[in-house]
């Protein structure tokens, strides 16, 4: 190939860091300037114009550019600044990125199957250049984040979440396909966009969307076989649940909004055990939300349960409680309830809002999950702090307007306030600790500061400075689970997923949370090890894989973490010759 179109090949491409004896042996002479420089040279050099730029949506298509121009320099660059990064191409930025995505449309990445290319969905995926696809991040755009039906242009979604899986877990660019579903949208206003980049028609559903899904799923066995993991993303709840019961049986699939969050979550609670005590089975949770992310969590916490209690499922789901848009899940609710919310139906009066629901449940941890921002007000958040030391609080909605709460609103509303009953204790402890409506004995009889909410969010917030001690929020995402619990299945060669994956990965991501992010409030690692931890939980999933006969890599490597590692996908430039 000529110098000229190795430069326009995003794998390949080194820019400026192609050396003097490369540019003879591949006729770049002349193509470039004379300046030869380092990959970190580069990377310094994005940093730097990344950090200039005062609004996140430029950095977004930036990087987007980036990856498009260069793909290893766009991966070190994500892996060695994953902090920094993550809220670019993934939560928040990609929701407003998506929003906007008509209009910042430059390069197409991914590919896009509408109703018109029905009958031909085969041929389309021959389109794609790649013939080893090992993961497909497919979303038809209906629920994308907390934004609602964003149609075709949910695209950005499975782009940011594949790019993830190569970042965070190490799978090769290549082997990733983002694929959106184009049967409409019902969002009005983009069908008014002028700008819009999908089918201008609103949502096919029934059988025609079935059909669709069906000769998609059928395709992509066809061509890529039996082994390609296909995550399901932000499809809306009508047909996230009968599309993953219908296709487990027959694909190795994994809804990230169902099974993701549910492993994520989990895994925070394992880690905030740690630090208010108890079992899992002796807390009680309230959720907000009883959607995909809700129910899904409630089902995976109910199952540890039962299994660390040896309880009937009947029984440990009588522990979650759930509020959706009609107030409190009840039994005796008179609307037919949709399937999926049928088990956390639980006998009780009914009780219209979040804040009447917490007082009558008293949970020890409340979850957000409807995608609806700022619902743990003031007098909720301080309602959990009444009757809980340290209320485990946690605000999964997406993107950050959306957010249930803020850190910061987490950790000063629920700031315990004591009543200290005990006569060593120095009045004016008492005094600047004391309010109305929050009554607490402390056995010690010492005024502690401490008594604060266990926050962790989906989308990223700040560390806050409260009382002269920091307190840093975790981010209770599942960027932390699925390019991992991916990793894993492609690294035995896992025909289908099993829950007990699902557990395995929560238990190694528990795991690599340390006593001193604990002492922090920090229930999650930070992101910066995330590249480590993800071969944690690649080699606990598939060690799960071997051990329940799904794995189809024999035989077993002996180490899996260091197998795992192995497999990993490294960014750093290869030398041409
Ligand atoms: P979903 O399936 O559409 O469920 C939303 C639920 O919220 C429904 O039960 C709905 O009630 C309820 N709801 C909506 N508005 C409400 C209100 N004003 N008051 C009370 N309940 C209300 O959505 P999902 O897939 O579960 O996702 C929900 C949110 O979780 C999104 O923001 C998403 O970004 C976030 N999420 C975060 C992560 C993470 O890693 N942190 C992972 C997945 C999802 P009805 O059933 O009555 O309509
Ligand atoms: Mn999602």
């Amino acid at each position: 190939a000529s110098g000229y179109s190795l430069l326009r090949n995003p794998q390949h491409n080194k820019g400026l860091a192609f050396n003097e004896k490369e540019r003879d042996a591949h006729y770049l002479r002349g193509l470039l300037p004379p300046a030869c420089v380092t990959q970190e040279l580069q990377e310094k050099k994005i940093m730097h114009n990344l950090r200039q730029y005062q609004v996140p949506l430029q950095r977004y298509v930036s990087m987007m550019d980036l990856q498009e121009r260069n793909e290893k320099l766009f991966y070190k660059l994500l892996i060695d600044h994953v902090e920094e990064l993550l809220p670019i191409v993934y939560t928040p930025t990609v929701g407003e990125a998506c929003q906007k995505y008509g209009s910042i449309f430059g390069h197409p990445q991914g590919l896009y199957i509408s109703l018109n290319e029905r009958g031909k969905i085969l041929e389309v995926l021959r389109n794609w250049p790649e013939r080893n696809i090992q993961v497909i991040v497919v979303t038809d755009g209906e629920r994308i984040l907390g934004l609602g039906d964003l149609g075709c242009q949910g695209m950005g979604i499975p782009v940011g979440k594949l790019a993830l899986y190569t970042a965070l877990g190490g799978l090769r660019p290549s082997a990733c396909l983002p694929v959106t579903i184009d049967v409409g949208t019902n969002n009005e206003q983009l069908l008014k966009d002028e700008f819009y980049i999908g089918l201008r028609r609103r949502r096919a559903t029934g059988q025609e969307y079935a059909e669709l899904m069906h000769e998609f799923m059928t395709a992509v066995k066809q061509r890529y076989g039996e082994k390609v993991l296909i995550q399901f993303e932000d499809f809306a709840n009508h047909n996230a649940f009968e599309l993953l019961a219908k296709y487990r049986k027959t694909h190795l699939v994994f809804n990230d909004d169902i099974q993701g969050t549910a492993s994520v979550v989990l895994a925070g609670l394992f880690a905030a055990l740690n630090i208010v005590g108890g079992t899992l089975a002796e807390h009680s949770f309230l959720f907000l939300g009883a959607g995909e992310a809700g129910t899904g969590i409630a089902e995976l916490i109910a199952r540890e349960m039962s299994k660390q209690t040896k309880a009937p499922l009947e029984e440990t789901r009588k522990k979650i409680w759930m509020v959706d848009s009609k107030g409190l899940i009840v039994s005796s609710r008179k609307e037919s309830l949709q399937h999926f919310k049928k088990p956390w139906a639980h006998d009780h009066e009914p009780v219209g809002n979040l804040l009447d629901a917490v007082k009558a449940i008293k949970p020890t941890v409340l979850i957000g999950s409807s995608g609806v921002g700022r619902t743990f007000t003031k007098e909720v958040v301080e309602a959990m702090a009444t009757f809980n030391e340290k209320p485990i609080i946690l605000a999964l909605s997406n993107p950050t307007t959306q957010s249930e709460c803020s850190a910061e609103e987490a950790y000063t509303w629920s700031k315990v306030n004591l009543v200290i009953l005990v006569a060593t204790c120095p009045i004016s402890a008492v005094i600047r600790d004391f309010s109305w409506g929050s009554i607490f004995c402390l056995k010690t009889g010492l005024p502690h500061s401490q008594g604060r909410a266990i926050f962790a969010s989906g989308s990223p917030f700040d560390p806050v400075e409260y009382d002269e001690k920091i307190f840093v929020p975790g981010q209770a995402n599942n960027a932390y689970i699925f390019p991992g619990f991916g990793l894993g299945l492609v690294i035995s060669g896992a025909t289908r997923v099993h829950d007990d994956m699902l557990l395995a990965a929560s238990e190694a991501l528990a795991q690599q949370v340390t006593q001193e992010n604990l002492d922090k409030g920090l229930i999650y690692p930070p992101f910066s090890n995330i590249r480590k931890i993800s071969a944690h939980i690649a080699a606990n999933v598939a060690a799960k894989a071997y051990e329940l006969g799904l794995a189809s890599r024999l035989p077993c490597p002996k180490d899996l973490v260091k197998y795992a590692e192995s497999c990993m996908y490294n960014p750093v430039y290869r030398s041409y010759r």
